[in-house]
């Protein structure tokens, strides 16, 4: 998730875990800086790695294990800014700084992306698929709040915006259901029996209406947007096909090379779903699980193997004329080629 919300959590959880008579702009400060602290996985940095961020970013910084690390610096730094003051002292801060790493985690595995929470015990990486990274709806609030419940040293405020936050959370894992719904009703209703082996439903920016749907059908991934507003009926738009990785796929390095070992490190990463595009000897395996477009095929990265030349990670968010015209009709509903289900 965004920066911004990271900090307005941070600070509302803070402040509403805070211990009576402990100073509320000194919890406020280590709720803030705890719940910015794990995004410092940014800098973990390796000339050599093209993987680098997608091995580090949201790994053992993000996990519950590690918070109470977060929360003690976030304290220390806090009780020292704060010198001055008798009622800010680390011990009273440890909570609003463990509280704010919390908060930072559990936000983060709202998301589509892969969280390890659970680590050292448990790898792998969650992503509960409920939240956009960003969404106004979902930050807003509970930014002014907490700013209100600093400012004011109203400590109720920052309560309503950890509610606020936690229910649109939830709106968002309903919404998630019924789009999945949605899906495998439309799958009922094709005319032809859908032979579909993995399912996917992920959230897309700036909304909980619009769901982008991939699966893997007949060795190829499909995309879907599908649309879900409370009583009305859902909408579905087709969208790209692209091929699916497959041990068979033309092309791929050889066993044991440097980017087979690449290709093997990053379908980790994307849990086996990859793309696979050939353009002469270049082979660029993609993450299909996220894309500009719900209906786009193109991986927003992807990593390219020549022979001869290293490996590369090639980010890709760009888009063509209209894109963002036709995402917006996709989420008011008024995209043509929607269909809609009844
Ligand atoms: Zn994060």
């Amino acid at each position: 998730m965004d920066n911004v919300t990271h900090a307005a959590l941070g600070i509302a959880a803070g402040i509403a875990v805070r211990r009576a008579g402990a100073s509320l702009p000194a919890a406020a400060l280590a709720g803030l800086l705890a719940g910015e602290g794990p995004d410092l996985d940014v800098f973990i940095r390796s000339a050599g790695d093209p993987l680098v961020s997608f091995r580090w970013h949201r790994h053992f910084t993000h996990s519950f294990a590690f918070a109470p690390v977060w929360g003690l610096l976030a304290a220390l730094i806090s009780a020292w800014f704060f010198r001055r003051r008798p009622d800010a002292h680390w011990r009273d801060l440890f909570l609003p700084g463990l509280a704010g790493a919390l908060s930072h985690v559990l936000c983060d595995a709202c998301t589509s992306y892969g969280t390890m929470l659970l680590w050292p015990f448990d790898t792998g990486r969650y992503a509960w698929d409920c939240l956009p990274i960003i969404d106004l709806l979902a930050t807003l609030p509970v930014l002014v709040l907490a700013i209100l419940a600093w400012k004011k040293a109203a400590p109720r405020l920052a309560v309503y915006g950890l509610v606020w936050f936690t229910t649109y959370a939830l709106l968002g894992v309903w919404q998630h259901a019924r789009a999945e719904t949605a899906l495998r009703q439309w799958f009922a209703s094709q005319q032809v029996t859908r032979r579909t082996e993995r399912v996917a439903v992920k959230p897309t920016a700036l909304n909980l209406v619009v769901w982008r749907c991939v699966w893997l059908e007949d060795g190829k991934w499909h995309t879907a947007a599908v649309r879900v507003m409370p009583f009305m009926a859902p909408q579905v738009i087709l969208g790209e096909t692209r091929a699916a990785l497959t041990p068979q796929s033309p092309g791929l390095p050889a066993a044991g090379s440097p980017a087979a070992v690449i290709i093997a490190d990053f379908s980790r990463f994307t849990q086996g779903w990859n793309s696979f595009t050939a353009d002469g000897s270049t082979v660029l395996i993609g993450d299909i699980r996220f894309g500009m477009l719900p209906t786009s095929a193109h991986p927003l990265w992807s990593v390219r193997c020549e022979p001869n030349v290293p490996s590369t990670v090639v980010i890709d968010r760009s888009l063509k004329p209209g894109d963002w015209g036709r995402f917006g009709q996709m989420i008011v509903g008024t995209h043509p080629d929607y269909v809609s289900l009844r």
